[in-house]
């Protein structure tokens, strides 16, 4: 019987008695639960971070105009502007995470992980983080399967869905995945992981879901780029082993809480926050 991914601390525990590392864990359970062989889900994995690469470089080099015309090729703008506020690196992580989000909101393909809303996230990071540190493919492949262990435990005592518990719940859960995936792909120990999870719910937690006109694209597009600072940002603190205090079950429970708490305007109606505001109505009056 596998571990089903209930708490954080149950995995650390699941797989120190079973001298496993934490993807190990995430195998075993794909392949108990769902009933897939290695092969299948290695495959499974690889095609996944293709078509992220192919979403990230699609939204850099496509045309990315929306029906609604509020996405109007954003990323390569980021991507080719001659100012660098940080470093190249950076600009080419929020390009990245726009990019593959602009091709979500233009209707073309991506890998929803965790949602379609929060598709730029792990893209924009994955692809930064591999080409920065010279990243073996497998080890990007088992960054995957931490970051599907973290959402499991999300969805269990939290949500994923924003309609359920705000975009905290979207882009908040794959901030999370990202940032524990960039530090086991650094080399981080399960509580440095854990610790970057933690982190990253605390910047994220309590952000609304208002989608201007219900369309998945304002302010969702923006928020995947700041989402993936946030997953960047988190994993730099815990790397450095700085403490959030807060154990990640308890972030994730108060994730829980807040969003059983958020009013339903806030949870994908598009009837408050910024769908709420002029011109969000005018916007959608038009569409
Ligand atoms: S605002 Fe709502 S629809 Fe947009 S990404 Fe966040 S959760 Fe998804």
């Amino acid at each position: 019987m596998s571990y089903l991914f209930e708490s954080f601390k149950g995995w650390k525990e699941y797989c120190h008695k079973n001298d496993m590392s934490l993807f190990e864990c995430v195998l075993e359970y794909e392949r108990d639960q769902k009933g897939n062989d290695d092969d299948a889900i290695w495959n499974g994995l690889s095609r996944a971070y293709s078509v992220m690469k192919d979403a990230v470089n699609t939204g850099l080099t496509e045309e990315m105009t929306s029906r609604s015309e509020m996405i109007n090729n954003g990323a390569k703008k980021v991507f080719n502007h001659s100012t660098t506020v940080l470093s190249k690196e950076f600009q080419k992580l929020i390009s990245r995470a726009l990019a593959a989000k602009e091709v979500n909101s233009c209707m073309g393909r991506i890998v929803a992980a965790p949602t379609a809303g929060a598709s730029g996230i792990l893209p924009g990071t994955l692809y930064t983080l591999q080409e920065i540190h010279g990243l073996e493919d497998k080890k990007i492949y088992e960054g995957l399967l931490i970051g599907a262990g973290i959402a499991l435990i999300i969805e269990q005592r939290a949500s994923l869905a924003g309609a359920v518990g705000g975009c905290q719940a979207e882009t908040g859960s794959a901030a999370a995945m990202a940032s524990g995936a960039i530090v086991y792909c650094l080399g981080g120990s399960v509580d440095q992981i854990f610790n970057a999870v933690a982190i990253t719910i605390q910047c994220m937690l309590g952000l609304i879901c208002d989608p201007v006109a219900g369309l998945v694209e304002v302010p969702c597009v923006v928020r995947n780029a700041s989402a993936a600072a946030i997953a960047n940002s988190s994993a730099q603190i815990a790397i450095a082993n700085v403490s959030g205090v807060i154990p990640v079950d308890e972030c994730i429970e108060a994730m829980g809480e807040v969003g059983q708490s958020m009013e339903d305007r806030y949870k994908e109606t598009a009837l408050g926050g910024l769908a709420a505001t002029k011109t969000g109505q005018q916007i959608s009056k038009k569409i």
